[in-house]
């Protein structure tokens, strides 16, 4: 079954696993935005130089490196706009310029004449399906250059990657991007079956490469079945803080930002004076206050611990249970009792009251050898059943204040 309204991508799923909120505004509200950060500009003038190159190389001219480096420089300048944002901290607009520079330069040093291979196609959009269990979805992908390997004999997908962190081979071997991919080439390719999946992290300079076999495209394509299932099944789409949010277009309507970003642009005295301000320091002061209480009432028990540790000992001096003061009495209660052991203390003697108490017929009177149940029954059990008991039972003398007014 498909949903013809829907064409998914990888991003849209990307997009739903990083935060269902972002998801909802960008695909189902469909909220433009106007958010362009400098990771993703720098990656579009990366990937645009590349792409001009290889459609060169296509044709049989291969351009020197003045000429990349040149074309670089000019889409920079002609592109770039003021309010294209730099999110992380310490890093200037010209740090990333360079960056994308020496990428550019390293890739061309590294692979120039390009003939490695032979190029079928850059920056190649297509739309394929994704088919399994009888469901199918309809996907677009964008690729960046397809490859043909004539020694080999095999396709190539290659990836250009410009973030700061660079890939691992696990990443590589259970990406879905180029898995899927590789599902869009067997489509307009049946016989593609081995293919070449690489990855270019170009700020690293570094290739790695993964493949994917028959049956891990299967386990894929009803992972991806699953998650579109999960999207279109969703119906609470709920913000999730995470890292990425300072890349986030919608941080000024999102419930978890949009105050937090109105605020920070207020000046000071205006800031303090605005009503959610306002709630939160109340709120805070109130909470401070109640820590300090609290380590106050902690200090004053400390204190009536020892008043009650000498009121005992006092009273057991001079033989009274009553202490006398001006309004009020202090009670002091001493007993021994008789307790029955726990599992835990004495394994041995609980094994045998247990079986006693079964072989007695009481044993359904405290449910399992329980100890506030037992401890309550042997204040109430007859003195003849007690004595059957005792010598399981042990002795303890409990001491306790009670504060009362007179
Ligand atoms: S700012 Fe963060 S939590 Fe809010 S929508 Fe964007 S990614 Fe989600």
């Amino acid at each position: 079954m498909t949903n013809d309204n829907i064409v998914y991508s990888q991003s849209r799923l990307g997009s739903f696993d990083d935060c269902r909120l972002k998801y909802k505004y960008h695909y189902i509200d469909r909220i433009e935005s106007e958010l362009d950060t400098i990771e993703a500009f720098r990656g579009g003038i990366v990937h645009k130089v590349l792409e001009e190159l290889y459609k060169l190389v296509k044709v049989g001219t291969v351009k020197s490196l003045e000429w990349a480096v040149g074309l670089y420089e000019d889409t920079w300048e002609k592109s770039y706009q003021p309010n294209i944002k730099i999110v992380k901290k310490g890093v200037t607009l010209e740090g990333y310029y360079q960056k994308g520079k020496e990428a550019v330069i390293s890739y061309y040093e590294r692979y120039k004449p390009f003939d490695q291979t032979k190029v079928v196609d850059t920056e190649r959009s297509i739309r394929f399906t994704i088919r399994s269990d009888g469901k199918e979805y309809a996907f677009l992908g964008i690729l960046d250059r397809i490859d043909w390997n004539d020694k080999a004999q095999t396709f190539e997908i290659h990836d250009y990657k410009t973030t700061s962190s660079l890939m691992t081979q696990e990443e590589a071997d259970s990406d879905w991007q180029l898995g899927l991919y590789h599902i869009a080439l067997l489509e307009r390719w049946p016989d593609a079956k081995e293919v070449k999946l690489v990855w270019h992290s170009l700020l690293f300079n570094k290739e790695i490469v993964s493949s994917r076999t028959g049956a891990q495209l299967e386990d894929l394509r009803r992972s991806v079945i699953k998650n579109i299932e999960e999207i279109e099944s969703c119906e609470e789409f709920h913000p999730r803080k995470s890292a990425l949010c300072d890349w986030c277009e919608y941080q000024p309507i999102c419930p978890l930002w949009k105050h937090p970003k109105h605020v920070e642009t207020l000046p000071v005295n205006q800031y303090k004076n605005e009503p959610g301000v306002k709630l939160v320091t109340a709120y805070a002061e109130l909470e401070s206050k109640k820590q300090e209480l609290k380590g106050k009432i902690f200090e004053i028990e400390e204190e009536e611990k020892k008043i009650e540790e000498a009121a005992i000992e006092f009273a057991e001096k001079n033989k009274i249970t009553i202490i006398d003061g001006p309004d009020n009495q202090l009670k002091v209660d001493i007993r021994k009792e008789q307790k029955a052991p726990t599992k835990m203390e004495d394994t041995e003697a609980w094994q045998a009251l247990r079986d006693t108490l079964i072989k007695e017929g009481k044993y359904n009177e405290v449910s399992t050898v329980n100890n506030n149940m037992l401890n309550y029954r042997i204040r109430i059990w007859p003195k003849e059943f007690l004595e059957k008991i005792k010598k399981f039972l042990k002795y303890q003398v409990s001491k306790s204040i009670r504060f009362i007014k007179k």
